[in-house]
């Protein structure tokens, strides 16, 4: 499917712990992969790597080394998941590590730091684009376009999956997920993800993950990924869900990472034995706020109203447990560090006075915003943003579907994004067909 001019074939090359002296410190311009057998996002990087080592093979050397039999190396370098991308220059490591959902382009960006301006132009000229054509292209790899991309395969319609991240969604950062239909006990979100993600792989729909989506062409059908690579289709299945809203407070842009976290699942083990405070009163700072008290030893959950607004059994839970500390009618004004420490400025909504919430970390669970950044102008929205889609999941432009969270509907959930893209599959296979 690719036609990028190779300079050189077979430029990359596999070696152990006893090679790594000759052939990485010893040697010039060197890119290293620690890899994992079973480990989705090392597939999703490896076409990635194959691919730049035949257009940057002739200047860099392109390394892999398996990371569970070369444990005393990964452990000695500091290696601690795959993939992790390290880049030597005459012996010495430059640039970024890169783990987890790794991107082309910032393999590429590393690269470059390794070779002269000119060189990196000369190289660049010589990528050929490439076009692929496919009958249907989903965005997003969410349980809404997961389903849908099974169903397609299912139907025999060749579809591509195209994700910016890793696939699963939101569902790959949730704890724990107790209502999805078919399990008794409660199941791992990353697990229940990557379930879904392996089946419909699986099937046979064709992966494209971690890449840069640089334009979407609703009305011809059309979408560049990482610059050079042209996907064409007879529709397209948005299913690109949402992203947490932010407070607007001051000082929450700057902290993002460094002390202010939008995900419990990955973030909360970091605060065992400390305090931490919680913005939101809905579903998920509920839950997440219980979860978050597995670890912390305070949780003080900061909600805008006078009552919660999640389910009564996730209230009941948070209201017996000792560690929550509750300040209702108020909201976060400004976040700042002082040392180590979180200081977060909250005014009451009543009074307006303002006092300080001193912890260690601050989770902020305020609602989402639907990912509809490339696409919003060219499609019929309701007043807060989601795109509107009729019952087939059509949208307002001719073979555009829509499906899961990103869409205008009451409720938002695994179930109901696996029910739209089961639907919208059906529709398009019967189309095609
Ligand atoms: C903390 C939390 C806990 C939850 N717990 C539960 C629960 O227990 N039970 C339940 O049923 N639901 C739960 N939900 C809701 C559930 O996760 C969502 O309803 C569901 O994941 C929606 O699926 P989706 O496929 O529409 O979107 P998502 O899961 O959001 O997936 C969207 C995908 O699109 C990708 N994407 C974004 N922009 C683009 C783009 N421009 N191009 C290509 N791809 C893009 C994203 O990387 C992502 O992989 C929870 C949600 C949260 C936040």
């Amino acid at each position: 499917m690719f036609i990028y001019q190779t300079i050189r074939i077979n430029t990359m090359k596999e070696i152990s712990e006893k090679e790594f002296s000759d052939e990485v410190l010893n040697s010039g311009r060197v890119v290293l992969d620690f890899f994992s057998t079973e480990c989705p996002p090392c597939e999703a990087l490896a076409s990635k790597f194959e691919d730049l080592s035949k257009i940057y093979g002739s200047d860099i050397k392109f390394l892999k080394i398996y990371r569970q039999q070369n444990r005393e190396l990964a452990e000695k370098m500091g290696v601690k998941s795959s993939p992790t991308l390290l880049f030597f220059k005459d012996g010495k490591e430059i640039g970024e590590r890169l783990t987890g959902g790794v991107k082309r382009s910032d393999i590429i960006h590393n690269l470059d730091l390794m070779l002269p301006d000119e060189r990196q132009q000369e190289i660049k000229a010589q990528i050929k684009p490439s076009v692929s054509e496919f009958d249907v292209i989903i965005l997003g790899a969410g349980p809404g376009g997961l389903t849908a991309g099974l169903y397609l395969c299912q139907s025999k319609v060749n579809t591509v999956l195209v994700d910016i991240a890793l696939p699963g969604g939101q569902v790959s950062t949730t704890h724990e997920v107790s209502n999805y239909p078919g399990f008794i006990e409660p199941q791992a979100g990353y697990l229940l993800s990557h379930n879904m993600s392996e089946q419909t792989k699986m099937c046979g729909t064709v992966y494209k993950f971690a890449v840069d989506i640089t334009k979407v062409d609703l009305v011809n059908k059309e979408i560049v990924i990482d610059e050079y690579e042209t996907i064409r289709a007879k529709k397209i299945v948005i299913a690109t869900g949402t992203t947490p809203n932010t407070t607007g407070a001051s000082g929450e842009k700057a902290l993002k990472g460094k002390g202010i976290s939008y995900c419990a699942t990955c973030d909360a083990k970091y605060f065992d034995n400390k305090e931490v405070v919680v913005i939101g009163g809905g579903n998920s700072a509920v839950e997440e706020s219980d979860f978050i008290s597995r670890f912390a030893s305070k949780v003080t959950i900061v909600h805008q109203f006078d009552k919660f607004t999640a389910n009564k059994k996730a209230q009941e839970k948070i209201f017996s447990n000792p560690k929550m500390n509750i300040i209702f009618n108020s909201e976060p004004r400004s976040f700042d560090k002082d040392g180590d420490k979180m200081v977060t400025e909250v005014e009451n909504l009543i009074d307006g006075k303002r006092i300080k919430l001193v912890s260690d970390g601050v989770f902020i669970f305020i609602g989402m915003r639907p990912n509809i950044e490339l696409f919003k102008d060219k499609l019929e929205l309701d007043q807060w943003g989601y795109i509107k889609s009729d019952e087939d999941m059509r949208t307002s432009i001719s073979d555009i579907y829509a499906i899961g969270d990103v869409i205008s509907k009451k409720y938002r959930q695994i179930t109901t994004a696996v029910a739209d893209g089961t639907i919208a599959a059906m529709a398009i296979a019967k189309e095609l067909n």
